[in-house]
């Protein structure tokens, strides 16, 4: 429930609205499944809205009006609107930020493993905290990037494989004796290895005993750090020649499409795909809205950072130089810079939150219970898992009045962990005043996610309002 914001009641959106903008999440974060096609859908929207990609090395050339984005490692992203009435004495840098990647199974640098039980496995490591009892008997497909050998030397593609291609059975509970029923914890090295199903890929019997042996001898002697079977699904896709592949970057992923549950979405990834949606498409619909845009004294930004999930400490995460420089860079291209615009930035950093659960309600502090539909969090922490401050966190609620969007709180209870995300690393890193939000969402970093649809529509409009409405509440606030 919202705690101070409570007496802030915007009306409540029209259904077909917020349908759909989760229809249009819902098409972004279909063709996802790494953070580089993360980055890819982002792009194609911003292109498509009239930004150009900038080279990552100085000198820019920026001016008021244009609309620009830069990639790092084809993994994190950064856009830029500067507005029309930019002004270096009256203007700052408005950013919303979020994350591109997703906890996963990643393929190992090795992928073939020796054959077990006559099945060809692939080995993969697994990628941040994720509920792995989630990944199994589910239908999984690939993401990620190939390096390619081509004419000139090499180059890096991206590849996309929807079709499932493994697969992590359960045991049957009857092989399970009475105590691994009752506490399922995967060994993460043993058991949650995938079963490499490609057309060819299974040979159960119909061999004899002498043939298979000699078969699978000579299989597993050939050469190669992934399997062949693997590597032509790959290729095709990338249109290729097998040979010509000379290293994946893979990330295995829920094949089934997205899908709705009544007002519900129910897709991977949410974490943190809707932010980088949101974000990104309320920069472009900021954009668009031409007496806001001309009349904005404001560096307006949309960026998103991979390996959050791992730490951040990364060429391309957040915990790093990147973001700063490229503050420096554009601001410098306007005449500005960021020591001159650091008192008047602002960052709003955009993660999903914990909703409400309903068969573990008291998971979450009494007063401080996100429920699904009601609105976006802001997340609060006394020891700096997050950024906000109590007057910004009000600043954050007097934008989601302007905004029309229902606000609410997190807090997390004394005897639970408290997760954290980049808004406490980049505010201390750049000394930028910051409020962690949200959306609210449940089984967060499952295989398998879902939110509610006012939800995704409040966040995108949330962002919006930002870069609309945040000059005017900065000027009007007073901090001591
Ligand atoms: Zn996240």
């Amino acid at each position: 429930m919202a705690g101070a914001a409570a007496s802030i009641r915007p009306r409540r959106r029209a259904a077909a609205t917020a349908s759909e903008a989760a229809a249009e999440f819902l098409s972004f974060v279909g063709q996802t499944g790494s953070p580089a096609h993360t980055v890819q859908q982002a792009k194609q929207r911003l292109e498509a809205a009239g930004f150009v990609q900038l080279e990552d090395s100085p000198p820019w050339s920026l001016t008021p009006g244009g609309k620009y984005f830069i990639t790092k490692e084809g993994t994190s992203i950064c856009a830029f609107a500067v507005g029309k009435a930019f002004d270096q004495n009256q203007g700052g840098a408005v950013i919303a930020a979020a994350h591109t990647d997703s906890p996963c199974l990643k393929l190992r640098p090795c992928s073939k493993m020796p054959k077990s039980a006559g099945m060809l496995q692939v080995g993969v490591d697994t990628y941040g905290g994720g509920l792995w009892h989630t990944w199994f008997d589910r239908p999984l497909g690939v993401a990620g990037k190939v390096v390619v050998q081509t004419a000139e030397g090499m180059e890096e593609r991206l590849v996309r494989v929807e079709k499932p291609l493994c697969l992590i059975p359960n045991l049957a509970i009857h092989l399970l004796t009475q105590k691994e029923r009752e506490g399922f914890a995967p060994n993460k090295e043993v058991e949650l290895q995938p079963v490499l199903c490609p057309p060819c890929g299974l040979e159960l019997g119909g061999l004899q005993k002498g043939e298979k042996e000699e078969k699978e001898d000579k299989e597993e002697k050939e050469e190669g750090r992934h399997h062949a079977e693997l590597l032509a699904v790959v290729a095709e896709s990338v249109g290729v020649k097998a040979e010509e592949i000379l290293d994946v970057d893979l990330c295995l992923m829920d094949s089934t499409p997205p899908c709705r549950i009544g007002a519900m979405v129910s897709t991977p990834r949410i974490d943190n795909v809707l932010s980088t949606w949101a974000a990104v498409d309320g920069l472009i619909a900021f954009t668009e809205q031409k007496e806001a845009f001309d009349a904005s004294t404001d560096l307006l930004i949309a960026a998103s950072f991979d390996h959050e999930e791992v730490g951040s400490r990364s060429a391309a995460g957040a915990d790093s130089a990147v973001l700063e420089r490229w503050l420096d860079q554009s601001l410098e291209a306007l005449g500005s810079s960021w020591a001159q615009a650091v008192s008047r930035s602002f960052l709003l950093s955009c993660d999903c939150a914990h909703g409400l659960h309903p068969n573990y309600v008291g998971k979450h502090q009494a007063q401080h219970q996100p429920i699904l539909g009601k609105g976006i969090v802001i997340k609060t922490n006394s020891n700096q898992r997050y950024a906000t401050t109590p007057l910004l966190a009000q600043m954050v609620r007097r934008l989601g009045q302007l905004s029309e969007v229902p606000m609410q709180e997190f807090s997390v209870r004394n005897d639970c962990p408290c997760g954290s995300t980049i808004g406490p690393l980049l505010s201390s890193q750049l000394g930028i005043r910051t409020v962690d939000i949200g959306a609210p969402q449940w089984a967060m970093h499952s295989c398998r996610e879902s939110a509610h649809q006012d939800d995704v529509q409040a966040l995108r409009d949330l962002c919006k309002g930002f870069f609309q409405h945040f000059r005017g509440v900065d000027s009007s606030t007073t901090a001591l």
